[in-house]
């Protein structure tokens, strides 16, 4: 099987299994080498390395990765594309493809039996409509990961490395933050992809902290804190910590944490920095559990 990386030869591919793209599984292919090549590169993978690959499509970007890593595991949600993957990869022995949702695959287990629980490295063209709740789960899943390499819309690249006063701050901002060191690695133009999508792309590589960057007593809770604030973004902190379903304290308790860390009644979760959410976290922890 030839290299898939060409219009040409991804068009072969469509009309022989008469594919049909599927726009809710967020399905458009790179068609473009120099792009495949340079993602790979990012990744600097070698035979010692364990892959996974989130939604490999018709196996472009896993051809690549298969020549590069020891081991490859890649796991797709569209069952159709199956049969395609087993004749392009054929020629391949170290792959295993998984046909299931990448959300419901517990990839802790999946590192610890397949890859005995080493670093994993994560290469993908993500699907961008679970972007977010993709990496949020390699991250919150404490998966031992050395680095993901991943295929995001550009402006998902740009919100991971935002802070306090730009609109697209948020809580994707800030677990990445907390969690990784974001670069930029590449941008890629809509061109390099069949169909083209609406919007350009940037791949970007995430590397675990090895400390995290802020000291935080209870981690759970300061996401518990991050997400309600954004959540209702037009609302006050206090407001919005107070309404949150997953939170319990009272107003008195967040206004006075509030007044702690040093900020005015009247602050939006929106204008805070990673390091005030840790410091409100502790505070607010305090008042529950001192
Ligand atoms: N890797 C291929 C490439 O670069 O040409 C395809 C990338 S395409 C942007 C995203 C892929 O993710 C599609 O193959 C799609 O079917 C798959 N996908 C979508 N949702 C998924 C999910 N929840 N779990 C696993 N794969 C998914």
């Amino acid at each position: 099987m030839a290299y898939l990386g060409s219009p040409s030869a991804t068009k072969e591919v469509i009309n022989k299994y008469s594919f049909a793209f599927q726009k809710k599984f967020g399905q458009n292919f790179l068609i473009d080498a120099n792009i495949l090549e340079n993602i790979v590169g990012a990744a600097e993978i070698s035979k010692e390395d364990f892959v996974l690959e989130i939604g490999p499509g018709i196996g472009t970007m896993t051809q690549y990765l298969c020549e590069a890593a020891g081991q490859v595991v890649a796991v797709e949600i569209d069952k159709m594309l199956i049969p395609i993957l087993q004749d392009t990869l054929s020629e391949y022995d170290n792959v295993e493809i998984i046909n299931q949702d990448v959300l419901k695959v517990d990839i802790k287990s999946l590192a610890e039996e397949k890859n005995q629980g080493k670093p994993i490295k994560v290469v993908a063209n993500l699907p961008y409509y679970i972007t977010t709740p993709i990496i949020m789960g390699l991250f919150e899943s404490k998966v031992p990961i050395e680095s993901i390499t991943i295929m995001v819309q550009k402006e998902v690249a740009d919100r991971m490395q935002t802070g306090p006063g730009s609109k697209d701050y948020g809580a994707l901002s800030l677990a990445v933050q907390y969690y990784a060191d974001a670069k930029v690695m590449l941008n890629v133009s809509a061109s390099c992809f069949m169909p083209r999508p609406n919007v350009d792309s940037a791949v970007i590589q995430l590397t675990r902290h090895r400390k995290a960057p802020v000291d935080v007593e209870d981690e759970k809770l300061m996401f518990q804190i991050i997400r309600a604030s954004f959540n209702q973004r037009r609302k006050t902190l206090v407001n919005g910590l107070k309404n949150s379903l997953e939170l319990d304290f009272s107003k008195e308790e967040i206004l006075s944490a509030i007044q702690e860390i040093g900020k005015p009644d009247t602050i939006r979760g929106e204008a805070l920095t990673l390091e005030e959410f840790a410091m409100l976290s502790n505070q607010l922890k305090k008042k529950k559990f001192s």
